[in-house]
């Protein structure tokens, strides 16, 4: 450890280290700016539903448009938003945004049922996450059920306070889904006791459903659970019009993936409701 070698006396650490934190620290720095400045927007991505393909909700994914990068994926900084705490004011602008787009949404296309966004561990853990929720919710005079609230299997089941935090915003009316479902390390039993409503089943049990043989089996047997439970799912990642066939046949019943359409600006999402859709099947 650096302390334990001596005041006064400067520690060399591995280049590729340094390197690495330093990219980390003026990732962040920037990060700070482009919230100041808006360089962060929110790309809506359609939820389906299988048996007609409409879309019946829409997931939240923050964009950050650089100046000099380009456009930069969330797994690029989120990860170090989460460890400088940066995501608490970004998760803030996210949730913000994202209800003043859905109240827009309520009032000029009334077909959505919600917006989904995606919170961290670190939000959750922040005492008066859910009373954040709340008065953002009533800033917009959204209803709570026109919010959907995605979380880890991490978040959930580390223990702390994020537990508490969902139970507040069940309290409230707010949904709450499970995401990447299946990855974590939660134990199923767990499930039947926390406070969630719908399964976003990963995409990597999605992947191969329509290989020879038994791939689609974890699929399968997700579902089940999910009824068992009488949780929704939403199988996460679809690609092709094959996939969603075999999902439907396993009793699915909603799916998101670039088969029914990529995340896309707000002012592009009434046009994709109005054109045609891939086929439906069933
Ligand atoms: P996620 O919440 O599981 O979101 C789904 C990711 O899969 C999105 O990537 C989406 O663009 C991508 N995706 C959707 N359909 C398909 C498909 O058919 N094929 C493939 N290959 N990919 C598909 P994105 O937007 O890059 O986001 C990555 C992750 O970053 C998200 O995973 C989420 O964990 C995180 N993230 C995004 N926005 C936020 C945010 O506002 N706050 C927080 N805390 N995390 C966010
Ligand atoms: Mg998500
Ligand atoms: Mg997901
Ligand atoms: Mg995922």
């Amino acid at each position: 450890e650096a302390k334990a070698q001596g005041k006064g006396r400067r520690v060399t650490y591995e280049p590729a280290l340094d390197q690495h934190s330093a990219e980390q620290a003026r990732t962040a720095a920037d990060l700070r700016v482009a919230l100041d400045t808006g360089q962060l927007r929110l790309h809506y991505q359609p939820i389906v539903r299988l048996s007609d393909a409409q879309t019946v909700a829409v997931e939240a994914l923050v964009r950050w448009h650089h100046p000099e990068r380009g456009m930069i994926r969330p797994d690029l900084f989120i990860p170090a938003a989460e460890r400088t705490g940066l995501i608490v004011p970004v998760g803030q602008w996210v949730l913000t945004e994202a209800c003043r787009q859905a109240a827009r949404w309520r009032d000029e296309l009334g077909a959505l049922e919600y917006v989904s966004v995606n919170v961290s561990p670190r939000q959750l853990r922040e005492a008066g996450f859910a009373a954040q929720v709340q008065a953002t919710l009533l800033r917009f005079g959204l209803h709570p059920r026109h919010l959907t609230v995605e979380v880890t299997e991490t978040a959930v089941f580390d223990g702390g306070s994020g537990l508490e935090e969902l139970h507040q915003l069940k309290r409230l009316g707010v949904n709450v889904a499970l995401d990447d479902f299946g990855t974590g390390h939660s134990s199923l039993g767990l499930l039947r006791t926390c406070p969630v409503d719908l399964l976003k089943v990963d995409k990597s049990f999605i992947d191969n459903i329509t290989d020879q043989g038994e791939r689609s089996v974890i699929a399968e047997a997700l579902i089940g659970i999910s009824d068992g439970l009488r949780l929704r799912a939403v199988a996460e990642g679809v690609e092709t019009q094959a996939q969603a066939d075999v999902l439907l046949r396993l009793g699915y019943r909603y799916a998101q993936g670039y088969h029914f359409g990529r995340p896309m600006p707000a002012e592009d999402l009434p046009a994709h409701l109005n054109a045609a859709h891939p086929a439906a099947v069933g």
